[in-house]
C-alpha cells in the first residue's frame, strides 16, 4: 500500500501529522511538493518569498534524504500532477495538512475530486495552527469570532493533538524525484538584500535560541524597536518549517511566555477569520466602509511610502528594513501601514500588495487581516483614531534612543537625537554640520501629519455615513 504526502506550506518533518499519519497506515510513502505557476506568477507573486521556499524544499529534501527518502518536486498544477504521480506509484491514498485561503481551498478541492474520481482516497490533517481546528471555534450562537480576546479565551480552551516526533525512516520513492529549480529558471529574482534563511534547520535553531534566551523578556521586549527580540519565527511559521503546536508545547509559565502564546493566538486567530470569510481578501470585513471609502491615488506619495523617502524617521527606517531584509518588525508594520492608509489616504489593498511582493513572511490570512486592521476596515474593530498612529510618538515609545532608525536610514545617522524624530525641525546650520540637509540628503516631510489626520478621520465618518 502506498501514499502520497502533498506538501504546501509544511515544509518539514517534526510535527507532521499528516506525513504521520501515512506512515502508520501505509507501507511506502512519497512525500511530493508542486510547484504551480498560479501562485509562482501570482497576483501573489514573490521573488524573495520564492527563494526562501526554495531554501525551504533543499531543507527539506535533505531531512528525508537523511531517513531514507526523497522529495519527489513536480511542476504544474496539484490535481493534475497528484494524479499523476499516484497512478505511476500506484498510490491509494494522498494525505495533507489542510490549509484556510481560498485559493488554497480551491486547490484541494480540486485535488479530492480528481483523486477520488479515480478511487485515491484524500485525507486532511492539522498542522497549520496551533489549535487542533480553528474552523470550528465558535461562538455560543455558532458564528465565528470577529473580536480577538473572546477568539482568544475560546481558543486557549481548546482542545490541543500531542506533538510528534520526526520520522525514523522513509523508503526512497520509486520514481524520479526531480529536482528543487533556481528562482531564475522560474522567472523570479531576488528583490531584498539581506533576508533570513529558509528551511526546519534554520526555523528550529532560531526557535531553540529564542526559548533560551529571549522569550522571558517578551512581554516587555517585543515592542522595543532598537532591540530586536521578537522571535523572527514568521517566516519559518509561514511556509511551516516549525509546528506552531509544537512551539506552544515548549513555552512554560510566565509573562514573556504568555504574551507570546497570545501572539502565536493572533495568527489564528486570522486564519479563522479567513476561512470563514474568504470575502475579505478582496474587501473590507466592515460592510460600512465596503465601497464607500474613498481613497486617494497619489502616485508620487506611494513610491516615496514603497521606497521608505516619506521624509518621516519611523516611517522610511520600516520600508527600507523591508526592501533590505524582507520582513519587518511588527511595530513599525503597524506605524507604516497607517501611514499609508490614514495620513496618505490610500487603498490599503496597495500596500497589502506591496507587502505580498516582499515579505518572506507574506501570508494571506495574517496581512490581510493586519491590514484590515490597521486600516480600521477589518475585524477586531476600534474607533478610528485610536489607529491612526503618530509616527514620532512611535519612535519616542519604542525606539526613544533612534538605533533602529540610524540602522535603516543613514543618512539619519549623525542628526542629534533631539531632531531624530522630527529632522525638518533642525536648524539649517545643524543640517549642514551634521551632513543631512533637508529636502536634499533627506526628504522633507511628505504632508502635514495635524491636517492629514483631520482628512482621515473626516474620510471615514463620510463613508460610514454612506455605508449606514
Ligand atoms: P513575534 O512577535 O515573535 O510573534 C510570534 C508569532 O506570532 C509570529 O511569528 C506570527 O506568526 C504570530 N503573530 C505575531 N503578531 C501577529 C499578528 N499581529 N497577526 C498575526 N500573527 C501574529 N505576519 C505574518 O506572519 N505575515 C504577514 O504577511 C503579516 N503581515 C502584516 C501586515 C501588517 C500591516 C501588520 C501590522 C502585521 C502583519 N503581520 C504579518 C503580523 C506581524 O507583524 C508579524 O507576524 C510579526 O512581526 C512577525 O515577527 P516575529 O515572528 O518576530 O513575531
Amino acid at each position: 500500500m502506498t501514499a502520497l504526502v502533498w506538501f504546501r506550506r509544511d515544509l518539514r518533518v517534526h510535527d507532521h501529522p499528516a506525513l504521520q499519519a501515512a506512515l502508520e497506515r501505509h507501507e511506502e510513502v512519497v512525500p511530493v511538493f508542486c510547484l504551480d505557476d498560479r501562485l509562482l506568477a501570482g497576483r501573489h507573486r514573490s521573488g524573495s518569498r520564492t527563494q526562501f521556499m526554495l531554501e525551504c524544499l533543499h531543507d527539506l529534501d535533505r531531512a528525508l534524504a537523511q531517513r531514507g527518502g526523497r522529495l519527489v518536486v513536480r511542476h504544474g498544477p496539484p490535481d493534475l500532477q497528484l494524479l499523476d504521480l499516484a497512478r505511476e506509484v500506484g498510490a491509494q491514498a494522498v494525505h495533507h495538512t489542510y490549509d484556510v485561503s481560498p485559493f488554497a481551498r480551491r486547490r484541494a478541492e480540486a485535488v479530492y475530486r480528481a483523486l477520488r474520481g479515480v478511487g485515491v482516497e484524500v485525507h486532511g490533517h492539522p498542522g497549520l495552527t496551533v489549535a487542533d481546528d480553528v474552523r470550528a471555534i465558535a461562538t455560543a450562537q455558532g458564528q465565528p469570532y470577529s473580536v480577538f480576546t473572546p477568539f482568544y479565551r475560546a481558543w486557549l480552551a481548546q482542545p490541543r493533538r500531542p506533538v510528534l516526533g520526526a520520522p525514523r525512516r522513509l523508503g526512497l520513492p520509486g520514481v524520479d524525484p526531480g529536482q528543487v529549480p533556481s528562482l531564475a529558471s522560474l522567472g523570479l529574482e531576488q528583490e531584498v538584500h539581506d533576508p533570513m534563511v529558509g528551511g526546519e534547520t534554520a526555523g528550529r535553531r532560531r526557535l531553540d535560541a529564542f526559548l533560551r534566551s529571549q522569550v522571558h523578556r517578551y512581554a516587555d521586549a517585543h515592542d522595543a524597536l532598537g532591540e530586536d527580540r521578537t522571535s523572527r519565527l514568521s517566516p519559518y511559521l509561514r511556509f511551516g518549517c516549525v509546528s506552531p503546536r509544537a512551539i506552544e508545547n515548549r513555552l512554560t509559565e510566565g509573562d514573556g511566555q504568555t504574551a507570546f502564546r497570545r501572539q502565536l493566538a493572533w495568527r489564528d486567530f486570522y486564519a479563522q477569520v479567513l476561512f470563514h470569510h474568504p470575502e475579505n481578501a478582496f474587501s473590507e470585513f466592515q460592510a460600512r466602509y465596503r465601497g464607500t471609502l474613498e481613497y486617494r491615488e497619489d502616485e508620487p506619495a506611494f513610491e516615496a511610502w514603497r521606497y521608505g523617502r516619506t521624509g518621516f524617521p519611523l516611517v522610511d527606517a520600516g520600508m527600507r528594513q523591508l526592501l533590505r531584509e524582507g520582513w519587518m518588525h511588527n511595530r513599525a508594520r503597524l506605524v507604516v501601514g497607517s501611514f499609508l492608509t490614514k495620513d496618505l489616504g490610500i487603498d490599503w489593498r496597495r500596500g497589502e500588495r506591496w507587502f505580498m511582493r516582499l515579505l518572506i513572511d507574506g501570508d494571506e490570512a495574517n496581512n490581510n487581516g493586519n491590514w484590515q486592521w490597521i486600516a480600521s476596515v477589518g475585524t477586531d474593530p476600534q474607533p478610528v483614531f485610536r489607529r491612526i498612529y503618530n509616527p514620532a510618538l512611535h519612535m519616542e515609545r519604542h525606539d526613544p534612543e533612534g538605533r533602529y532608525v540610524r540602522r535603516h536610514v543613514p543618512e539619519l545617522g549623525n542628526v542629534p537625537d533631539v531632531y531624530l524624530r522630527e529632522p525638518w525641525t533642525m536648524p539649517e546650520e545643524v543640517q549642514r554640520t551634521v551632513g543631512c540637509r533637508i529636502g536634499v540628503d533627506y526628504p522633507a516631510p511628505l504632508l502635514d501629519r495635524s491636517s492629514a489626520r483631520e482628512r482621515a478621520l473626516d474620510r471615514y465618518r463620510t463613508a460610514a455615513a454612506r455605508g449606514a
